[in-house]
């Protein structure tokens, strides 16, 4: 019988999955844990998944630890995000070699095979529907992201667990996806999996496998679980946060997180929506060769507004402003939409533990009260 978007069936371990994409010719990129951290790479076997670990972060802190060994993702996300298979940290534009009247231009284009991502979440399907509007605004489209987007299934994991850090309940990101991705597998306390099938083409992999009908309780159990990992959830987003930073863009707390903000762009770097870069050209030395590459940079590069004469925003607190007031306010103007979706990276991994959430609830603050 066919799999539709909609079904949905119960399945005791995330290994036949993994099997059936393997099976339909998918490459697979999943979860792993390297160098103490969770990332995103190829997973060569359904062993290779972070089963039994799980996460404590913080403000400028993240640190892996041994949780439940039955639980295979009561993780939550890493520094890295899907971003860097999608918009790669360093693209090959073109290269041209010398001929006898000039150049010949040749464009490239990466492999890029039909890929499975395994284990997306809630806020990073949203992050990926936020890239989509930046490089595809209907007039200019970036054609390497759109091939790459195309070949890619999605298999979301919804979030049992929140971090510390996490607060997309309050950007209505997650912690559950009710659209977005092709199939999505709900871990259940009672163990086994709810298995939701989004897409035609996720209901392809899925009709390979052997699979139970999800029953009622299964599907209450699944909801319960998002809604515990919601009610976890500590931090959240000040409600009118666009108009807050728009009128505030003298408000004294600038000064005080520049004084604390090293300018070092690791938020930006681990942010799923930051989509920022430049174009370099290299040549070789004999000038038969040259090439164009993009490269992911960051609004809190002081060269990233270099303009004829000098950079625009030469201070620390132009630049932190910038990031946050685009993220938050003018992203909307522009793209409809927020540039946040509250996955928390960029509270874990900035180095002195700046809170987003926080700088907008001190923001909101009337001016008189933090002066006084
Ligand atoms: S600004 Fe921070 S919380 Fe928001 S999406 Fe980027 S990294 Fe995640
Ligand atoms: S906010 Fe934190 S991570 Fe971002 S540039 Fe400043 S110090 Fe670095």
């Amino acid at each position: 019988m066919p799999v539709q978007a909609g079904d949905r069936y119960q399945i005791e371990s995330p290994q036949p999955l993994v099997a059936a994409l393997r099976q339909a010719g998918f490459r697979i990129v999943g979860p792993q844990a390297s160098d103490g951290a969770i990332v995103y790479e190829e997973l060569d076997s359904s062993q290779s998944l972070p089963r039994g670990l799980t996460d404590e972060q913080s403000g400028g802190h993240y640190r892996l630890k041994n949780g439940d060994p039955n639980r295979w993702f009561d993780y939550v996300v890493g520094p890295q995000s899907w971003k860097k298979h999608l918009f790669p940290a360093h693209q090959k534009l073109w290269s041209a070699a010398r001929t006898s009247d000039g150049f010949d231009i040749n464009p490239s284009e990466d492999e890029y095979p039909k890929t499975a991502f395994f284990g997306v979440r809630a806020c990073e399907i949203a992050a990926m529907q936020i890239q989509d509007k930046v490089f595809d605004n209907g007039q200019f489209a970036d054609s390497g992201y759109g091939r790459r987007r195309a070949a890619t299934l999605i298999v979301a994991v919804q979030c049992a667990r929140s971090a510390e850090t996490c607060f997309c309940a309050s950007m209505n990101t997650g912690p559950r996806a009710d659209s977005g991705f092709d199939i999505a597998l709900t871990e259940l306390e009672t163990g086994g999996f709810l298995v939701e099938c989004g897409s035609e083409a996720g209901g392809v992999v899925l009709e390979g496998l052997a699979l139970s009908e999800a029953t009622d309780a299964d599907w209450d159990a699944a909801k319960a679980a998002t809604d515990k990992a919601a009610a976890m959830q500590t931090r959240k987003m000040v409600g009118n946060v666009a108009e807050v930073l728009r009128e505030h863009l003298d408000h004294p707390r600038w000064d005080e997180v520049a004084d604390r903000c090293l300018s070092c762009a690791n938020c930006t770097l681990a942010c799923p929506t930051c989509f920022c870069s430049d174009v370099e050209e290299v040549t070789d030395l004999s000038g038969e060769h040259a090439e164009r590459w993009r490269v992911w940079d960051s609004c809190f590069s002081l060269d990233f507004s270099y303009i004829h004469g000098g950079a625009v925003r030469t201070s620390t607190k132009s630049r932190y402003r910038q990031w946050m007031t685009h993220k938050l306010s003018s992203w909307h103007d522009q793209f409809d939409t927020s540039g946040c979706v509250g996955c928390g990276r960029c509270i874990a991994w900035c180095p002195v533990g700046i809170d987003i959430t926080e700088e907008a609830e001190a923001m909101a603050t009337p001016m008189e009260t933090t002066e006084g």
